[in-house]
């Protein structure tokens, strides 16, 4: 099978804790070899010189929207948009159209994301049936199709009863619940974070302890059940508090966030002059929220970047802000956002930015990624931490347009993606 030789790069994977300037040479579609210099026979050649080679970057969250939703992106648009954003895998929530509730719909997506053939697709089952809270869904039988989470994202499971059930379920096939947290706290029908600037701007408003009630019930629960659990974009100051808590006390708690939530605040809703496309599940945060946001990614409490990739048509966000739906394109500027804000804003090192998009997740969801060890699987992210860029939403690779960064001048971006050892995209 083809070779491929990636030349003068500088490789971080902190997986075998390496961050220096090494070749690395792929063969069938494995990491073959890793060294100061090496050299093989008629290969391909990849000039990384001033350039960063990482394990491939894995986005725990997305919605690909396929199937029921095609008009606002499918699984090849939006693995197109995946490996133009620097992600070698994706993982996709269910509440598509069928949700994916059940194995056909498992194995509909798996077989969509393999005649797609760019990024690796995971999808994410759904708790409960119909993503409804009531009745769990077929768990076991998803994981056989390939599940590697389950969650009813876009809807919190309100009722502690089921999650409960669906925490000792999970724990038994050994799936991580992927928690969108949301108690809905007498504030059904929100359009912002509750604070000055909702009052200012006559939204209705959803209080940071909505999310923290969520995040303290099931951190007990994920105790008593001995479940792994996983909270989804993670956006107050006390729910990253009551994380750094829980793993102190040694229990199997993880979290993410997203792009947005550690640059965006309620401040910048206020500026947008109401913007749809600042308008998302969870809503942005105050400004302390997103300080303690940053110091939980400096410390270690937060685990993963993920980007909550929502596409969503040009038509739907032209409805008024408190109508319109939740959420915001991700996987194009997510490692821009992360270079520019957190490496060069001086929050984490570039390990630790690797450590958040490819080494922990592939352990949170239990993938066999996230390395470059030699053996293993050859998806590689090549970035180069200086080159200037201007994002366009207009030349996304996904179906929608929905992003609240276009126009935006950040420094950092990727430039090659590879899955199992093939380039799939390249930005230079
Ligand atoms: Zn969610
Ligand atoms: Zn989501």
């Amino acid at each position: 099978m083809a070779t491929l030789l990636i030349r003068n790069g500088t490789i971080i994977d902190p997986s075998q804790s390496l961050e220096a300037r090494r070749d690395l040479l792929v063969r069938d579609g494995r990491v073959a070899e890793i060294a100061e210099t090496l050299s093989a026979e008629s290969v391909e050649v990849f000039d990384a010189s001033g350039l960063i080679v990482a394990p491939g970057f894995i986005d725990l969250h997305v919605h690909l929207r396929e199937p029921g939703f095609e008009y606002k992106e499918t699984i090849e648009s939006g693995a197109r948009a995946a490996v133009a954003g620097g992600f070698t895998s994706v993982c996709c929530m269910p509440n598509t159209k069928p949700i994916n509730d059940n194995s056909s719909v498992t194995s509909f997506i798996l077989e969509q994301a393999r005649q797609a053939n760019l990024a690796n697709v995971f999808p994410i089952g759904a708790i409960t049936q119909g993503s409804k809270g009531e009745q769990l869904a077929e768990i076991g039988e998803m994981k056989t199709a390939g599940i590697v989470a389950v969650s009813d994202d876009g809807k919190p499971v309100l009722d502690s009863g089921i999650m409960r059930r669906a925490m000792e379920y999970a724990a038994d096939f050994d799936l991580p619940v992927v928690d969108h947290c949301e108690d809905c706290c007498g504030a059904t029908g929100w359009a912002m974070h509750e604070g000055a600037y909702s009052a200012l701007m006559g939204l209705k408003g959803l209080p940071g302890a909505a999310e923290d009630l969520h995040v303290g019930r099931d951190i007990l629960l994920s105790e008593m059940t001995g479940a792994r659990i996983h909270i989804a974009h993670i956006s107050t100051a006390r729910s990253v508090d009551l994380v750094r808590q829980a793993k102190a006390r040694g229990l199997a708690v993880t979290c993410e966030v997203t792009p947005h939530h550690f640059v965006l605040t309620d401040e910048d809703v206020y500026r947008s002059g109401y913007d749809t496309n600042f308008k998302m599940a969870p809503p942005l945060r105050s400004r302390d929220d997103l300080e303690a946001i940053l110091k939980g990614l400096r410390d270690g409490t937060i685990d993963a970047i993920a980007t909550d990739h929502a596409p969503h048509h040009a038509n739907e966000k032209m409805y008024e802000f408190d109508k319109a739906p939740n959420g915001i394109l991700g996987l194009e500027t997510a490692v821009s956002l992360t270079l520019d804000r957190l490496v060069h804003g001086g929050v984490i090192p570039k390990a630790r930015m690797i450590e958040l998009l490819a080494t922990n997740p592939a352990k949170i969801f239990n993938l066999d990624r996230g390395t470059l060890q030699v053996g293993a699987i050859a998806d590689v992210t090549i970035f180069d931490p200086e080159k200037q860029i201007k994002i366009d939403a207009s030349k996304s690779q996904s179906k929608s347009r929905n992003t609240p960064f276009d126009g935006w001048e950040l420094n950092g971006a990727p430039v090659a993606t590879i899955v199992g050892g093939r380039i799939v995209w390249r930005g230079i």
